[in-house]
């Protein structure tokens, strides 16, 4: 077997790459992180305008990988989450009190998750990182993988063990090696703006079902908010040209009074929302991870929480592997990878999919449903329960970083 340049090389250092190249970092491993645009430019998306609500699990493995605090500092929790429909009766509540909880989730601007991620990056001991730069070709050697790595005037080469794709939904190196995708077009548009309203919301989320599609309205610190307001294709274009005063006219309208009147809008962007699954998640030393493997709607929260699991699991049989000084690229380990994240894959694919296609729905039989469905959460403390348990990343068995555990196994310590 030829010696590597590194264990693994990580395609993509957006949030779900960062991630795993910080979780590796207490690891025997040695890492390089490739990333294209470099950190706080515009194109960089764990700086752009959108926050991330973060689920329970997601605080746990930021927990164990030591950048909580710093996260939270610019973080609002989320206390109650208020469910309603636009023009209808049904309505939901969900409170952490009485779930015994002091928080559902906590919602981060992704500018914030990026500065935690990369200022510990910076540090990190086994990590060589590249960027910008792009990964550009990969050539299989059996035992290894050639990457090509190009940045600005250079061209190098650097040989690894594995590659893990996250280089986001349309990943270049998933469309090198041919995986494909499976694509659903939900015909729908997400605008995200950060909203200053009257009344400061206190912890409280909102979901609403309005004419136009669900809208999320989510705490952010200092009395902001942060809106996610899913429309149709022609929808998003006539609301993106409206100026900010006949925009946040829309979005009163859509919204109502809960937090009296909406006073300011920061600057507005839009994505288009499909359901994008790769057809397989590994080719001989190559993963895909993230985006690149699952680009989710964002109606329920769930793509980054559940790609951080992902990363939880890839990095405690990596981590496994390497105390016991196994191959990272091996086919068995990788599987088994794959194997342990299936159920809780294809439970929050399922969830999110059948969350959209039931609130996006104005049939006058789906809305009635609905309706009766939100009154029976509020009526019916095992149902909200499950419902809550999903969308706290819960339902099922959890890597050892999503419980809030280090990786290593008390008495083997590694590194240096
Ligand atoms: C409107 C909206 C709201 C959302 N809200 C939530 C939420 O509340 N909760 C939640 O859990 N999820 C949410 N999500 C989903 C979440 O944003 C994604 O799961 C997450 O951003 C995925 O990150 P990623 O690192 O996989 O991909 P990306 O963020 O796309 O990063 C990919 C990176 O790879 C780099 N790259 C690409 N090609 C190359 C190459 N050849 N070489 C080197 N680098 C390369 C890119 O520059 C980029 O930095 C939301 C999504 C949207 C659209």
């Amino acid at each position: 077997m030829h010696e590597p340049d590194v264990d693994v090389l990580i395609v993509g250092g957006g949030m779900v790459g960062a991630s795993l190249a910080l979780a590796l970092a207490d690891s025997p491993l040695r890492l390089a992180l490739v990333e294209a645009v470099p950190p706080r430019a515009a194109g960089q998306p764990c700086y752009d305008e959108r926050s991330t609500a973060l689920a329970p699990t997601s605080r746990r493995v930021f927990q164990a990988l030591g950048c909580w605090e710093s996260i939270a500092v610019g973080a609002a929790p989320i206390t109650e989450i208020h469910v309603s429909d636009q023009g209808h009766f049904g309505m939901a509540r969900l409170a952490a009190a009485s779930e015994g909880l002091d928080a559902l989730g906590h919602v981060a601007p992704n500018r914030v998750l990026g500065r935690a991620l990369h200022e510990r990056l910076a540090g990190q001991a086994n990590l060589q990182q590249f960027c910008p730069a792009r990964v550009t070709g990969l050539e299989d050697l059996g035992d290894r993988v050639r990457a090509a790595i190009a940045a600005d005037q250079r061209l190098d080469t650097v040989t690894t063990r594995l590659v893990v794709a996250a280089d986001g939904t349309r990943s270049p190196v998933r469309e090198q090696l041919g995986l494909g995708v499976r694509e659903t077009d939900y015909g729908q548009v997400g605008i995200i703006a950060n909203v200053t309203p009257e009344r400061d919301p206190q912890g409280r989320a909102f979901e609403r079902f309005t004419r136009q599609g669900p809208l999320a309205l989510l705490p952010l610190p200092g009395g902001h908010a942060s809106l996610v307001w899913t429309v149709t294709g022609p929808d998003s274009e006539r609301l993106m040209a409206l100026n900010d005063a006949a925009f946040l006219r829309a979005l009163q309208d859509a919204f109502g009074y809960r937090l009296g009147r909406l006073l300011r809008i920061g600057r507005r962007a839009s994505y288009p929302l499909n359901l994008v699954r790769s057809r397989a998640r590994r080719k001989g030393r190559v993963v895909v991870v993230g985006n690149a493997a699952h680009t989710l709607h964002p109606v329920a929260g769930q793509g980054f929480n559940l790609a951080l699991r992902d990363v939880a699991q890839l990095a405690e049989h990596l981590h496994g592997a390497a105390v016991r000084a196994e191959d990272p690229g091996a086919a068995r380990l990788l599987d088994a990878y794959l194997a342990a994240r299936a159920p809780d894959y294809r439970r929050v694919v399922g969830f999110t999919d059948g969350l959209v296609r039931l609130f996006s729905n104005r049939l006058p039989g789906v809305t009635l449903g609905r309706n009766l469905g939100l009154c029976a959460l509020g009526l019916m403390p095992g149902l909200r329960r499950r419902l809550m348990q999903q969308a706290m990343g819960r339902s099922g068995p959890l890597p050892r970083l999503a419980r809030g555990l280090p990786l290593a196994v008390e008495g083997v310590r590694q590194h240096g």
